[in-house]
């Protein structure tokens, strides 16, 4: 599949960083073309278009994870909320907690659109925008299952030109009322229907919505999930993976920490990554080597593979 030529090509010409994530992403496009050859499947777009399962669902949490802050404590501190938000912390759960200090901004006069233009500054790093970009481009769905709420998701990925990319955030709802006033309210209804799962916050249990992903068209055994996740919160749906599936846990945070304490209760292949550059680079390595064994080419992956098959 010319693998090895694109190989000399790339480290004769050195591009920068960004370069080089770009050029992986055109030679993925590349390589899946010329797989078909040999490889029937085509495109994942095109079996989308053909109303099959889709191949690769990419499902990243979004705090330290697909951004590299916490939006939620990017806001409080910004807005020069820490002390309320510190003296609160210990008397309320998180989410009712983000709801208290909007109606805080609130009364001070802060609009909802104040609160966007904080937002707006929250850094993305630009090989994680790349990446993202190039598995959208390949047809793969994107979707993001986060604790944070749907403004503020929205909000950043919008003002990096990202929003596109994702078929689905599933989050807490916020809205803002008649009043002006931004409200967060939980995902789960905490008092009517409590989720019932004892390894999640009972605003939301994110295994709760990997179950509807895998019961869903989207659990085709030919279907492969990458799930990129740092914390506590991202173990249970971490649990849901199979053995097909792939986990990138962000080293060295909570998720990474618990997975390593009894990595036998995990099935899907693990591959972990510190910063952007990492997230980046592992994503369209993980993306590259699924597509081109997909379907008539057996999935051979072991645990131990070397993770560089592409020189990014
Ligand atoms: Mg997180
Ligand atoms: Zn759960």
């Amino acid at each position: 599949m010319g693998t090895r030529s694109d190989r000399l090509i790339v480290l004769s010409i050195r591009p920068s960083p960004l370069a080089r994530l770009l050029l992986a992403a055109l030679l993925l496009h590349r390589r899946s073309c010329l797989a078909a050859a040999d490889c029937p499947p085509p495109s994942p777009a095109s079996r989308d278009e053909m109303g099959k399962a889709a191949v690769l669902v990419v499902v990243f949490d979004f705090d330290r994870t697909l951004i590299d802050c916490d939006s939620d404590n990017w806001v409080v501190t910004e807005m020069g909320l820490t002390q309320l938000f510190r003296q609160l912390y210990p008397t309320m759960p998180w989410t009712s907690l983000m709801n208290r200090m909007m109606r805080e901004l609130h009364s001070q006069g802060k609009s909802v659109e104040d609160i966007a233009e904080c937002l707006k500054r929250v850094p993305l790093h630009p090989q994680v925008i790349s990446s993202i970009r190039a598995v959208h481009s390949h047809g793969c769905q994107l979707k993001i299952v986060s604790d944070a709420n749907r403004f503020f998701i929205e909000t950043i990925l919008k003002q990096h030109g990202l929003l596109h990319c994702f078929s689905e955030i599933i989050t807490n709802p916020a809205f803002e009322d008649e009043e002006g006033r931004l409200r967060i309210v939980p995902f789960h209804d905490t008092v009517c229907s409590p989720h019932g799962c004892s390894l999640c916050p009972p605003n939301m249990c994110k295994g709760i919505v990997l179950d509807r992903f895998l019961a869903s068209e989207l659990g085709d055994e030919n279907t492969r999930f990458i799930y990129l996740g740092d914390g506590k919160g991202d173990y249970c749906p971490c649990l849901k993976l199979r053995t097909q599936d792939f986990l990138m846990p962000r080293k060295g945070f909570p998720l990474w920490e618990k997975i390593w304490s009894n990595r036998n209760l995990v099935k899907a292949q693990v591959h972990e990554w510190s910063n952007g550059d990492d997230l980046a680079r592992t994503l369209i390595d993980l993306l590259d080597r699924i597509l081109k064994n997909l379907d008539a080419c057996p999935l051979d992956f072991t645990h131990e593979a070397p993770l560089r098959s592409i020189p990014l």
